[in-house]
């Protein structure tokens, strides 16, 4: 469900994560620099970024450092993979913004555990957990909302906006927020879309009494709430 980034010069070790991050239903990008990998971010923002520590040119660290200085990446997952275990490297690691390490040799299973994680954490709308607020359930891997015995239709568009909603419910998002949340933030959309979205979700919502939910609050945005 999740795009990720697997920065990482040995082609092996790149080949397996990019298996079995495809095998756990994401979709791998791959880069064997940090330089490849600064035109790819340019290009599209992933969900998250699996970062080899040693890498020719510009290391995982200055790299990390780099997506954690910039305003566009800064909210991006970092998890980093080191030969060492040592304390000194996981310290520096984490100082320069990774989210979590993973110690190489890894077993598969753990690095796709600890990208769960983080994404659960980070870009709760890129996993495939079952939401459920209000009685009205939604279910990423099966696409499908419902509430009771009803099921909402809905438009892969607006599931996504749901989606992002249910999974980050009572905040206050402006519409660029959402724009870049839901649609990516290379989509070239007039911020304006998203009330026409918001009106079909609601509208959607509407037979079971959920487009309650879906608030306006004026002058800023959009909230996901059941408190009025
Ligand atoms: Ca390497």
């Amino acid at each position: 469900m999740a795009a990720i980034l697997i920065v990482e010069d040995e082609a092996d070790i790149q080949e397996l994560v990019a298996f079995n991050l495809q095998r756990a239903g994401h979709t791998p990008l791959r880069a064997a620099s940090a330089e490849e990998a600064q035109e790819q971010v340019r290009a599209q923002l992933p969900d998250c970024i699996v970062l080899d520590w040693m890498l020719p040119g510009m290391s995982g660290v200055e790299f990390a450092r780099w997506i954690r200085g910039n305003k566009r990446t800064a909210a991006v997952p970092i998890i980093m993979l080191t030969v060492r275990s040592d304390e000194e490297h996981k310290l520096a690691g984490l100082e320069a913004g990774a989210d979590d390490y993973v110690t190489k040799p890894f077993s598969p299973r753990e690095l796709i555990a600890r990208v769960k994680a983080v994404l659960r954490r980070r870009t709760p709308q890129a996993t495939d957990d079952m939401v459920e607020i209000e009685g009205l359930h939604l279910d990423p891997a099966r696409h499908r909302v419902s509430a009771g015995e009803t099921t909402v239709v809905l438009s892969p568009t607006e599931f996504k906006l749901l989606h992002f909603f249910m999974t980050h419910p009572d905040r206050v998002y402006t519409r660029t927020q959402i724009l870049d949340n839901v649609w990516g933030d290379h989509a070239f959309l007039e911020a304006r879309t998203i009330d026409v979205h918001i009106q079909r979700l609601r509208k959607a919502l509407a037979p079971t009494g959920h487009e309650r939910l879906v608030q306006t609050v004026r002058s800023t945005g959009y909230r996901f709430s059941a408190s009025p």
